[in-house]
């Protein structure tokens, strides 16, 4: 049996074909190749072809900003260019005839660390994802939490502030991708280091770090200041066994991971402390983490 998961990103689309406990093959691509939807499926019928296998895939399974697992669409996705709404499940079940599930990304983080990573014992955690944008993955009760329109788990539009001047994508102020995405990174370094004249990228902050640069050291802990009062946020709201932190973001934890522990603790419930852990994913390392999720709900019944 080999399956097909996607993992569309704003930057990358990963494809990968996997049997039943492992990626079999995969692929990366820019996710701007594709000036249209069709284009991209059409490209993903001609490497299945190439890899010989385009009649042995069964099933597909796809992760996408904003995808959701109910309409089996992408709708109003920010960072993609192929039109207000899309349906992938529609769309790739009928070019394909096999049966397609659609999840967000954050989701698909959440279900291949529940069943290919370190969560395999835990029934309640959640895993945030932190890149371009912030995301959550909620297992309550050993259930994905998808809520009523299968849009659940949105923390990165949470606000952190209300009086804050940081004006979100989204259009509200104040929100969580503000202060811990790629560019909430970016505006926490401008904090201490205003005299910044070229294009600034979250990498250049982590390098600038490495140099022990001290705006890019203390604009990397206020990062984790944010984070550790996020995390103690979902802890009151969840009383989760784990929270796990994956994305771009989570490679870099060596510079914020003790803020986040520190103000985590401070900030939590007291009956709580000592009743979680906070775990740097390790399936973040493979960077196929969403390609796997996406394919749990056909190995899996429980989803
Ligand atoms: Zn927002």
């Amino acid at each position: 049996m080999y399956l097909l998961g996607i993992d569309i990103g704003g930057t990358y689309i990963k494809l990968g074909v996997c049997d039943k406990e492992k990626l079999v093959f995969s692929e990366k691509v820019n996710t701007n190749k594709f000036s249209d939807f069709n284009e991209f499926i059409c490209y993903i019928d001609n490497w299945l072809t190439l890899k010989n296998i385009r009649d042995k895939i069964q099933s597909i399974g796809i992760g996408a900003p904003n995808g959701n697992y109910y309409t089996g669409t992408i709708e109003e996705a920010p960072n993609l260019k192929w039109g207000k709404k899309i349906n992938l499940r529609e769309s790739f079940s009928k070019h394909f005839s096999v049966p397609v599930v659609v999840h967000n990304d954050a989701n698909a983080a959440a279900l291949a660390e529940k069943y290919f990573g370190d969560a395999k014992n835990f029934t309640d955690f959640i895993v945030l994802t932190l890149g371009t944008g912030v995301g959550s993955g909620i297992f309550v009760n050993n259930k994905l939490l998808l809520g009523v329109n299968g849009l659940a788990g949105e923390v990165g539009h949470t606000a952190l502030s209300i009086e804050s001047k940081r004006k979100c994508t989204c259009g509200k102020i104040g929100c969580v991708e503000e202060y811990i995405s790629e560019r909430g990174i970016i505006k926490n370094y401008l904090n201490f280091n205003k005299k910044i004249k070229y294009n600034l990228t979250a990498e250049l902050i982590f390098k600038k770090a490495e140099k022990n640069e001290l705006s890019a050291l203390r604009a990397l802990q206020l990062t984790g200041n944010y984070l550790g009062i996020l995390i103690s946020n979902l802890i009151n709201i969840f009383n989760p066994q784990a929270i796990f932190i994956t994305g771009g973001i989570a490679m870099a934890h060596k510079y914020f991971l003790d803020n986040v522990l520190a103000k985590c603790n401070e900030n939590v419930l007291p009956i709580l402390r000592k009743t979680y852990k906070i775990i740097i994913s390790s399936l973040s390392h493979t960077g196929y983490a969403g390609v796997l999720g996406s394919v749990v709900p056909f190995l899996y019944e429980n989803i």
